[in-house]
């Protein structure tokens, strides 16, 4: 099977961006979910790449502003550009353009001179691509996100509420999506999510931590499980899944929303 290709991923920015995205949950979670309600509702009836929580990080992420900020806030032009810089090496997207040399100006305040005209053209060049910019830092954030099953459960308990009140809505937009008991339809795992899981999981039940690794096993069948089940207005969202063991599976029944925050470190502290 073809494993996943390297990636730049902009790990500093994604991983500030997903601890402001968690920080703020409880409190706007909702807000969120309401602001993206269309673009929620068409990647949750069957598991899509871009998945809810994109969409959630994506109310954070906005690179124009936080340049707009840099620049109200802090009257230091290297500072800013600094931050532009950073950000761009981080999504490998560093243009050819002239840096300003704030170091060797005459204008200590850099109003009127020739490195402000070139931090213009670097603002100019992340304005142009900020929709690019966005989506990779939300790609990177999503990869630590991904990984905390904690959080991807109060996620999706919050999420299931929204379904429930939205669930007339989604049965007139996506009719084939919805059953007649209303509640999303199951729908088969592709593969490149069954992947994402099972290497997320490091092969090992989500809630026995019983090892399913295809390494050394065979006999064992896998189940990717809805950590918020359907029953209990779960989604089919690409985040919504974990591993268990056919026993695990069997006797979390059609309404629980177990999960373990237990995960592998990489080391042991005793
Ligand atoms: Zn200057
Ligand atoms: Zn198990």
């Amino acid at each position: 099977m073809a494993s996943p290709k390297d990636e730049h991923l902009a790990l500093s920015s994604g991983i500030g961006l997903a601890g402001l995205a968690i920080s703020n949950f409880y409190e706007v979670g909702r807000d969120a979910f309401e602001t993206f309600r269309e673009d929620i509702i068409e990647v949750i009836v069957k598991p899509n790449k871009t998945s809810a929580i994109h969409w959630y990080l994506a109310y954070f992420q906005d690179i124009s502003r936080e340049i707009e900020n840099i620049s109200g806030n802090i009257d230091e032009k290297d500072f800013l550009f600094n931050f532009i810089y950073r950000t761009l090496d981080e999504v490998n997207m560093i243009p050819n353009l002239p840096k300003p040399d704030f170091d060797n100006c005459t204008d200590n305040c850099h109003e009127n001179c020739i490195c402000k005209e070139k931090l213009d053209i670097w603002i100019e060049f992340v304005e142009d691509n900020s929709d690019s910019i966005n989506d990779l830092i939300i790609h990177s954030a999503f990869q630590v996100i991904f990984q905390n099953r904690k959080f991807l459960h109060d996620f999706h308990l919050e999420l299931a509420n929204f379904i429930e009140d939205y669930i007339d809505y989604i049965k007139t937009a996506q009719p084939d999506s919805v059953t007649e008991k209303n509640r999303i339809k199951r729908q088969r795992f592709p593969k490149w999510l069954i992947n994402a899981v099972l290497y997320r999981d490091k092969g090992t039940c989500s809630i026995c931590r019983c090892d399913l690794s295809y390494l050394l096993r065979t006999q064992n069948t896998i189940h990717i499980d809805h950590i918020i089940p359907l029953g209990v207005y779960g989604s089919n969202d690409a985040s919504n899944f974990q591993l268990l063991c056919e026993t695990c599976n069997t006797s979390k029944g059609a309404r629980s929303t177990a999960t373990s925050s237990i995960n592998v470190p990489f080391w042991n502290m005793n």
